[in-house]
């Protein structure tokens, strides 16, 4: 493999992000703290929970020797745009396998033209065959049809156990710092290893934005397999969703641009808006007593 210098920005521990108040009367007037952990600047290019997924899945492609990546989105995967950056700065070969085989002969919306221009080699299959994913067989020939026989697998949304570990590094960097820690949820990787990282006496809180129900049970399964067990404090505020993946109602729109003029960061409106909206709506009912320390996990950026 022809690695670039930036191996090394990727592979090895990163410095802490950043930990800064946000003074709004949303959360103040109910004695309220809010703390935003600036995840987004973890990586110029991996940013948030992305690299912090990635990053002990891709030192284990590295030290495995494997010949490049593979992994599974839908059109608009953050997940898949961050593999195909990974795979450019490591010099590694990555595929993705896309969720909807009646995108193969269309122009490239702009999330998969980057994912290509990353050099991702993109593989679409139908619905129904990418949701048997899980089956081995599938998978098998999913890959060997794809050229990526041999690579090495990141599940969808890279949660897996490895993952965990890399999230539960972001609960350490906030021990001491908050009692509730929140971050929205997809797959609930990033919930199940930042539980396990926090101390005594805190919990993490995760706001689901895909409607449903199931992510208890798998973030419990998630758990299981990286720690063997339940770990860490945590619990889900549902009913955030606004009507499912990726919708963003104008109110809400208008909710996110406001926080970050007022604020002074860019709010990414798929995950972080909905985080950041369901918080204020806890806030306002009561959830949080007085006093509370609540920090808020800015996982991404639009
Ligand atoms: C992928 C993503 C998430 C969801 O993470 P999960 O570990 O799948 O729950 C949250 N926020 C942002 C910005 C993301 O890109």
């Amino acid at each position: 493999m022809n690695h670039s210098p930036d191996l090394g920005s990727i592979l090895r521990p990163r410095p802490a992000s950043p930990v800064v108040e946000v003074e709004d009367e949303r959360f103040g007037r109910y004695g309220v703290r809010l703390l935003a952990k600036r995840d987004d600047l973890v990586h110029p290019e991996l940013p948030g929970n992305k690299w912090r997924k990635l990053a002990p899945n891709l030192r284990a492609a590295v030290e495995g020797g494997f010949p490049g990546l593979a992994t599974f989105g839908g059109a608009y995967s953050n997940h898949l745009r961050a593999t195909a950056a990974a795979g450019r700065l490591l010099g590694m070969a990555t595929v993705g396998i896309v969720r909807g085989d009646e995108l193969a002969g269309r122009p490239l919306n702009d999330s998969l033209a980057r994912c290509a221009a990353d050099g991702m080699r993109l593989h679409f299959v139908t619905r129904a065959e990418y949701r048997r994913k899980a089956e081995s067989e599938v998978l098998g020939r999913m890959l060997a049809e794809a050229g990526a026989g041999s690579s090495y697998v990141v599940p969808e949304g890279g949660s897996n156990a490895l993952a965990l570990e890399g999230c539960a590094e972001l609960g350490r960097e906030l021990r001491g710092v908050s009692d509730v820690v929140a971050v929205a949820c997809g797959t609930g990787g990033t919930l199940a290893g930042l539980a396990a990282g926090l101390g005594p006496g805190q919990r993490a809180l995760g706001v689901p934005v895909l409607a449903g129900g199931f992510l208890g049970a798998e973030i419990r399964s998630l758990q299981e397999a990286a720690f063997g067990g339940p770990a860490g404090a945590w619990s889900l505020a549902e009913g955030f969703h606004h009507g499912g993946y990726a919708r963003v109602p104008a109110r809400l729109e208008a909710f996110a641009a406001d926080f970050g003029e007022r604020h002074g960061f860019p709010v990414e409106r798929v995950y972080v808006a909905k985080l950041l909206w369901a918080l204020a709506a806890l806030a306002e009912s009561g959830a949080f007593p007085p006093g509370t320390t609540l920090t808020a996990v800015v996982t991404g950026r639009p």
